[in-house]
């Protein structure tokens, strides 16, 4: 314990002190992970903004630039492994207090650290939807395809949030987009796209757990997306207590009765440690 002297002990505290809370996490809980955030410290975007559905669905240069670049993005997003945020979030539920988790992040990074109880607000980039026949595959299933179709195609790439990547123009303009291979219709992977709603039913689930939550806690997300943003309006609203570990400015800051900025993965390990001192018990 030693090592954990000179840490904040605020939020040691307050995860010590709830017995059901809702935590909420974004693209900060995945860049040690090596999937970079798409805004920087003041919430703005650091790169190009990413794909809009409506683009997608009607324009084919879109449809194949999101493909091309997801194609090439791929095997570093699955190369990615979790990081101490992921596992110190699974110490926590296994220790009781932790009931619901709900992630912005599509890389099932949470479920690989060993959480249970998740909601993949956005959904998952490991599946892909045809928005003709609804027929569901797998990711990997499709990066097949894509590359029995495109057998001399290649691109150096940096990844994006999303799995996607930067790719030369003319590199795009050469590459085979996938189609469905039952209807012929546009692939989409399963999740949800800037320009779209979070499914209805998958919203409500997460309603449902906040309403029986004591405490809400959000852990690498500006909130700068609304679907986020909104959980944070109906805890205020609730009455519960709300947390934020984020590097930078959020926009639930001035709901936030503890702010912590600082490295969420040694923050979270840290303070979850020494709430359950390496047990299930609760060390107030
Ligand atoms: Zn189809």
């Amino acid at each position: 314990m030693a090592a954990f002297a000179s840490i904040d002990d605020r939020l040691r505290h307050w995860i010590a002190s709830h017995r059901r809370v809702f935590a909420l996490t974004g693209a900060g809980c995945s860049t040690a992970s090596g999937i970079p955030d798409y805004r920087d410290h003041e919430g703005e975007w650091k790169r190009r903004p990413p794909v809009m559905i409506q683009a997608f669905r009607m324009q084919d240069a879109v449809y194949r630039r999101y493909w091309a670049r997801a194609y090439a993005g791929w095997p570093r997003f699955t190369a990615a492994a979790p990081n101490a945020a992921h596992r110190a979030f699974a110490a926590w539920e296994a220790a009781g207090t932790l009931f619901q988790l709900v992630t912005q992040n599509v890389d099932r990074l949470h479920q690989r650290a060993g959480c249970r109880a998740v909601i993949d607000l956005h959904g998952r980039l490991d599946v892909v939807a045809c928005l003709g026949c609804g027929e569901h595959t797998s990711r990997s299933a499709t990066q097949e395809a894509m590359a029995a179709a495109n057998p001399h195609w290649g691109a150096e790439a940096a990844t994006a949030p999303d799995g996607d990547a930067d790719v030369e123009a003319a590199a795009v303009a050469l590459f085979a987009a996938p189609r469905c291979e039952r209807c012929g219709g546009l692939l989409k992977p399963d999740v949800v796209f800037f320009g779209e709603n979070v499914p209805r039913g998958r919203y409500e689930q997460a309603c449902e757990a906040l309403a029986g939550a004591d405490a809400l806690l959000v852990a690498g997300s500006s909130l700068m997306v609304y679907s986020g943003f909104r959980f944070v309006r109906l805890a205020h609203e609730a009455g519960l207590p709300i947390a934020i570990v984020n590097r930078g400015r959020t926009r639930g800051d001035d709901f936030a009765a503890l702010k912590i900025e600082g490295d969420l993965g040694s923050t979270l390990t840290q303070a979850v440690h020494l709430a359950f001192d390496g047990s299930s018990r609760t060390v107030v």
